[in-house]
């Protein structure tokens, strides 16, 4: 133990206060394992510092109660920041007052209980004047992908958690929360601020926010809550980045990088968002400020290259339901939406989500002086209902828009140039005549974060590590397999054969590809040729895939996930390939996937496929009808489909859910011959999409295959089929009207 002697001789005051605490403040108790740490932590007293010995610590649930002043907090530090990894099953909670902790990583593990890091030690006691900062949560999250926990929970009034690091949350559940569920945690005041909220991959589910503020039982309350300064990177974990639910909240001075998803005023009332910025960078379902409920005020904000369209356009404005209960929407009453800029940004939605429930249209409204500029779509605007409740007064948008109304808008030249922050703006006459201020981000991803964390990738792109040459034989592409690295590229040899005689497991993501040429081949012994593992993409790009020496099995696959849940997203592409023989036996499937397992995106690519007994892709795993899907992204492109029994593509998503983007799927110029014909095809469809949210299929040819299945479903799906040709095939059957032909030839 570090600890100073105590002087022999002191005032009698400053002798009782060391003697009370022996391990004198200024330099802390040093505890080295959960034992010593809960002695150290028994009856903590104003000025303490407990003091983690650096190291890993596993499986601790470090719970700190004490009560310190302004002056003399009690502190628990790393020995040295960064040096302390709590890891296994693990957290820590905190309540008492003028609480500090600080150093801390969280990695290589999850919390057994709801929380990661929690503002209270129980349902009483709770933290308040306290802090949270130079922290981080890494990946910390539970296996199963649909098990819900929050990693920061902030109970209690006067909490700030700043300067932490947290990143890749893979499961389900809110990165950080502000409670409001009893008396003591509201009107709260906390301020969440200089954090680096790193990215959050689609959880293609509800539950992926990154920030919530309240929730819908409380949200009439007010929490008071300032969120500033903070950047968010890829935070897309759904829809709402940050889901303020709660009234009098302050959201300023942030940044969204590249982010999917909105700022939403889910509930609540007189919420101020000002001065936040938006880069998009043209990135899919980027959005901007989703505004509902009362009194909001939406002032001096930049958003640039946004492309989300519906509930995440650049600005969005809702319509509400009279009356309605508390986890409806509130009508938009006497809301603010005055002097944003808008650059090169596709959707502006005002009454959105209008239906029958939706009735009540916004009052009291203004959208004053924005000035809105964008080359990419010159009908920006939606209007789902009467907008007679919103005042537009001097709002510039470029010649060529379409206005909402005649009155209110100025037409003005396209004029955007990049300023010496490297941001696109527009003129300073514009700029200057709204006061808009200088155009510049309010905060770096450099200033926010713990300062020793560093902020990286989690996972590797595809070959970007070494080529490795692989000999042709027997499980030489296995044993290169199992010896690369992330990113690395498996190089086959023009003409060899591959033979596989156990399970080829792609750990991380991995590339097997041979140069232009007479296409290697590979076969598989087994019933699977590769299975992704959690963290774990696969590439195949000029292979050949030959089912011949697969086993006489029924339900054999070429690829498959992992038969447990996967917390981690991944990709598989199949390009310039072939693939042949999946006729052994029975629903032999090129992809088979499992619950609990999601892909950003699933592409073929200019490849051909004969004699398949099953489905190509069969992603049609949640069937509890709760918004969970399999796929966010599927690309079937340039390559034909001959004799395949089962669906070339089934994909499901069913539910009433708004709160994801996918899934989007892309399919044009393909032939598909004989395809869907099989009696164990269920569906009696070559493809069938139910609740895809964005469809397009053109430029294919069906020959004497099983129809095209639509169910539209979700919110306002898009969907376009056109320049297809269908001959000797049943017409396309769908649910209801709601896709849009163009040149759809049977013959
Ligand atoms: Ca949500």
């Amino acid at each position: 133990m570090k600890s100073k002697p105590c002087p022999a001789l002191a005032s009698l005051l400053f002798l009782s206060a060391l003697l009370a605490a022996c391990s004198p403040a200024v330099d802390g108790q040093l505890v080295r394992n959960i034992d010593e740490f809960n002695a150290a932590t028994d009856s903590l007293a104003p000025g303490d510092k407990v003091v983690l010995a650096n190291g890993t610590w596993s499986d601790v649930e470090l719970v700190f109660r004490g009560f310190g002043t302004a002056e003399s907090p009690i502190r628990l530090e790393a020995e040295e920041p960064g040096k302390v990894v709590i890891s296994g099953q693990s957290n820590l909670g905190i309540s008492g007052e003028h609480i500090v902790v600080s150093g801390l990583v969280f990695r290589d593990g999850y919390t057994p209980t709801s929380e990661v890091i929690s503002f209270r030690t129980s349902k009483e006691e709770l933290a308040s004047n306290s802090r949270v900062t130079n922290t981080v949560v890494d990946s910390f999250s539970n296996p199963e992908r649909h098990s819900s926990d929050t990693w920061i929970a902030i109970y209690g009034k006067n909490n700030r958690f700043d300067n932490n690091t947290l990143l890749n949350k893979g499961n389900r559940g809110v990165t950080l929360a502000v409670k409001m569920n009893t008396e003591a945690s509201r009107e709260n005041g906390h301020v969440i601020e200089r954090n680096y909220f790193g990215p959050r991959q689609t959880l293609g589910s509800n539950g992926g926010e990154t920030l919530r503020i309240g929730t819908s039982h409380y949200s009439r309350e007010f929490s008071n809550s300032v969120v500033r300064q903070n950047y968010f990177d890829r935070t897309s974990g759904e829809l709402e980045i940050i889901s303020s639910k709660s009234c009098g909240n302050e959201i300023r001075d942030n940044v969204f990088f590249e982010s999917q998803g909105t700022l939403t005023m889910r509930h609540g009332h007189y919420t101020l968002v000002e001065n936040n910025y938006f880069i998009g960078n043209r990135k899919p379902n980027t959005g901007g400020i989703r505004i509902i409920n009362e009194n909001q005020t939406v002032r001096n904000n930049y958003l640039f290259g946004l492309t989300g369209h519906r509930f995440r356009g650049a600005l969005v404005i809702m319509n509400g339901v009279p009356n309605g209960p508390i986890n409806r929407y509130d009508p938009v009453i006497d809301s603010i939406l005055d002097n944003n800029v808008v650059i090169d940004s596709d959707h502006i939605q005002l009454c959105a989500g209008a239906d029958a429930e939706r009735s009540a249209p916004p009052t009291g409204t203004t959208m004053h002086n924005n000035i809105i500029l964008s080359n990419t779509n010159l009908n920006p605007f939606t209007v789902y209902d009467d907008i007679s409740g919103i005042s537009f007064r001097n709002n510039s948008i470029n010649e060529g828009v379409n206005p909402p109304l005649d009155d209110g808008f100025v037409s003005v030249p396209y004029s955007v140039a990049e300023n010496e922050h490297g941001l696109r703006v527009p003129e300073q006459t514009l700029l200057d005549d709204i006061g808009f201020g200088e155009v510049k981000l309010p905060v770096t991803k450099e200033e926010t974060g713990a300062s020793f964390y560093p902020k990286s990738e989690l996972a590797a792109g595809f070959q970007s590590g070494k080529e490795i040459a692989v000999a042709p034989g027997t499980n030489t592409l296995l044993d290169a397999l199992e010896a690369s690295r992330p990113g690395d590229t498996l190089l086959l040899e023009n003409g060899g054969e591959y033979l596989l005689t156990k399970y080829a497991y792609a750990r991380h993501p991995i590339s097997i590809i041979s140069k232009e040429g007479d296409k290697p081949v590979i076969r598989s012994e087994k019933s699977s040729f590769f299975i992704i593992r959690n963290g774990g993409s696969l590439e195949l790009d000029g292979v050949w895939i030959d089912g011949a020496e697969s086993p006489d099995l029924a339900g054999n696959n070429v690829i498959s996930t992992d038969r447990y849940s996967m917390n981690r997203n991944y990709s598989l592409i199949v390009r310039n390939s072939r693939v042949t023989n999946l006729d052994v036996n029975h629903s032999f499937d090129f992809l088979k996937v499992f619950r609990s397992t999601f892909a950003d995106s699933v592409e073929i690519l200019n490849t051909e496929m004969t004699n398949v007994t099953g489905a190509v892709l069969a992603m049609d795993k949640e069937t509890d009808d709760l918004g969970i899907y399999n796929v966010e992204n599927v690309r079937i492109e340039n390559s034909s489909f001959k004799d395949v029994r089962g669906a070339v593509a089934n994909i499901y998503r069913g539910g009433t859910d708004e709160s994801t983007f996918g899934p989007i799927v892309n399919i044009s110029n393909n032939t598909f011959s004989n395809v869907g014909l099989g009696s164990r095809n269920k569906s009696g469809a070559s493809m069938l999409f139910h609740g895809v949210q964005k469809l397009h299929i053109a430029d294919s040819t069906w020959n004497d295959s099983a129809p095209l299945e639509l169910f539209l479903t979700n919110g306002e799906p898009i969907t376009r089929i056109e320049d297809v040709v269908m001959k000797g095939t049943a017409p396309i059957r769908a649910n209801n009207d709601g896709y849009e032909v163009e040149n759809v030839i049977y013959d």
